[in-house]
This record gives structure tokens, C-alpha cells and sequence, in this order.
């Protein structure tokens, strides 16, 4: 079965698997020391989570997209549902549990518009493998799954085995990165999307280049690699025998660069969904990566198609 005649056949082009947060954030003049309090803006609920906010991104972007998350039946919940129909995404498979909270991040934006985050997984820990299995037809009905490392390990390893048999793609974003990735979700990754912190400790390498840490994952297993670089762009390692692509990024004023690594994600997974190659689509994916940082949130900052800088000429 060709990647072409598949996508053709399929109702989603993305089903993201994975978390769902209400993210509460503060920004600050200057980041607090152990022990230390400091004074911050108001508080801003904004919908987020790594799954949810590759669903909302592809969605945005006018994909067909389907999230199959949990949340608890509490206001963040119902925030987080809002945002997804919002943007378009297909929220059928999120599963709201009576009595859970709904996942929670706390985080803090420094003046430079880097930040600090802790999350509390709340519902998401209770994604289990058979909420996946049951899901079996909409993952088959699917081009990419998209998946993170916000919910448990053995809901991410039946996705990635539903997928197998369905030949659904798998993007895979291993975050929160875990200190060794097992095997059997590096070789299901097509590609495996890293930043640079998740590539230099993954590979094992400290020191070296992108193009140096995308060789070492590719050679432990991941079929396809893209380390994404910040206001640097992204690099991208096609297939195993491919030299690594150095994409480069888009100058914008970053005001707030949460969920941009998610802008990117899903912006890449819509492109592999159309059978684009993933140098072109990592090109694609830096615009929207780019546009993502110049507002404030996650999912509040993801553009449309319209509202994409410019193409390099
Ligand atoms: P993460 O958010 O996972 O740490 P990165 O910081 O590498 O990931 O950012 C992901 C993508 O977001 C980049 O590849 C780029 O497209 C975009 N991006 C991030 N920061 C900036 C920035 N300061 N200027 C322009 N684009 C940015």
C-alpha cells in the first residue's frame, strides 16, 4: 500500500494521542531562587498540553484532525473542549472522567520570553492502553498519529502498536524525554522530533552538532529524525541513508516561545498526512513555529494558514 493511495483513503490526515493541560501562566521581571518569592502579572488560563496543542495546531491549519485525550469534568476541562472545537479539531474521543481534575501547567515566562514549567498530569495519567485499543477504527482511519511522553508510557507503546497494524505514520515527540527511549518507540518513529535539550540527551551526546545527534539517533534505531533548533529553524534527517537538512528559521520578535515545539509538531504531521517529504514539511513547519512565538500562549498563538509569515523567496 503506497503512502499516496492511503492518505486518499483515511478521515483524519492527524490523530493526535496524548495529553491535554489548562496552562496557568505568570510572567516575571525575574525568575524566583529556591526559597525565593517574586511579584508576577495576572494569572492567564489558556488551553495547552502537548497533545492538545499538536491537535489544535493541525487543526488550525485546516487539517483534519481527531485528539483522543482525558480530562476531568471540572472548568479546565470545559476550557480545553472549547479551544479544540475552536479550532476545528474532531473531540468525539476525548474522554471526560467524573471526579479527575484536568491537567494542569504551571508556568512562569521570564523577560526573555523563555519558560519554566511544571505540570500536574491530573486526568492524563488515566489515558490507559485500552482507551487506545478502542480507538482501533479511528486510528486506522488516520495518515499520522501523532504522539508525546505526557501520558503513561504503556498508552504510548499500544498506540504505537495499534499503528503498526493500522500503517498509520507515526510522529513521535519524546517529551518530557525520558532517560533511555525504548527501542520499540524509536523505530516506530517517522520521524522522531527533538529539540535540541531532548536531542543531546537522547543521542548521549553532549557535545557535537544537530546534524551529529540526529546521526546517533537515526543510528539507534529512528527511521527519520528532526532536531528543531529554536530561531534557528530545524534540521531534518530524511530517511537512514539521507545527510542531515539544515532548514533554516524564521526572524520574528518572540514574545512567548511555549508551545512552540507543539506548533511545530503539528504543523510537520499535517504535511506528512499530504504526502509532502519531510525536508518540505520541516520548511512549513518552521513558519509556523515561527508565527507561534510571536503571541502570548500555547494554542492562543497558533496561526491559520493566512496568518503565516511569508515563504523564504
Ligand atoms: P521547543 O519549543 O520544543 O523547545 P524549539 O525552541 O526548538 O522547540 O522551537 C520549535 C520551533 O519554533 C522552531 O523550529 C522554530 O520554528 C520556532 N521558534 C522557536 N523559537 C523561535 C524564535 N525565537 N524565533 C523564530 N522561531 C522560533
Amino acid at each position: 500500500m503506497s503512502g499516496a493511495e492511503t492518505v486518499g483513503t483515511r478521515t483524519y490526515d492527524v490523530l493526535v494521542i496524548g495529553s491535554a493541560n489548562a496552562d496557568l501562566t505568570v510572567r516575571v521581571d525575574r525568575r524566583p531562587g529556591a526559597g525565593e518569592t517574586v511579584h508576577g502579572t495576572d494569572l492567564v488560563e489558556s488551553a495547552g498540553g502537548k497533545g492538545a496543542n499538536q491537535a489544535a495546531a493541525a487543526a488550525r491549519l485546516g487539517a483534519r484532525t481527531a485528539l483522543l485525550a482525558r480530562v476531568g469534568d471540572d472548568a479546565y476541562g470545559e476550557l480545553l473542549l472549547a479551544a479544540q472545537r475552536e479550532a476545528g479539531t474532531e473531540v468525539r474521543h476525548v474522554l471526560v472522567e467524573a471526579g479527575a481534575r484536568t491537567g494542569t501547567a504551571l508556568i512562569v515566562v521570564g523577560p526573555d520570553g523563555d519558560n519554566s514549567i511544571v505540570v500536574s498530569p491530573g486526568a492524563n495519567d488515566r489515558l490507559t492502553p485500552e482507551d487506545v485499543t478502542s480507538a482501533r477504527e479511528t486510528v486506522a482511519a488516520s495518515a499520522v498519529l501523532s504522539l508525546q511522553l505526557e501520558i503513561p508510557p504503556a498508552t504510548v507503546r499500544a498506540a504505537v502498536a495499534v499503528a503498526r497494524e493500522t500503517g498509520t505514520r507515526v510522529v513521535l515527540n519524546p517529551s518530557p524525554t525520558p532517560d533511555r527511549l525504548d527501542h520499540e518507540l524509536l523505530a516506530a518513529a517517522d520521524p522522531l522530533v527533538v529539540n535540541e535539550h531532548e536531542a543531546r540527551q537522547l543521542s548521549g551526546l553532549t557535545d557535537g552538532t544537530p546534524a551529529l545527534w540526529a546521526r546517533a539517533l537515526r543510528d539507534r534505531g529512528a527511521r527519520s529524525v528532526v532536531v528543531t533548533l529554536g530561531g534557528d529553524g530545524a534540521l531534518a534527517l530524511e530517511h537512514a541513508d539521507a545527510e542531515p537538512v539544515t532548514v533554516p528559521g524564521t526572524a520574528v520578535k518572540a514574545v512567548d516561545t511555549t508551545g512552540a515545539g507543539d506548533a511545530f509538531t503539528g504543523a510537520l504531521a499535517v504535511r506528512l498526512a499530504a504526502g509532502t517529504p519531510l525536508v518540505a514539511a520541516a520548511r512549513f513547519a518552521v513558519r509556523v513555529g515561527a508565527a507561534s512565538v510571536t503571541k502570548a500562549g500555547a494554542q492562543p498563538s497558533y496561526p491559520t494558514l493566512a496568518e503565516l509569515p511569508p515563504a523564504p523567496g
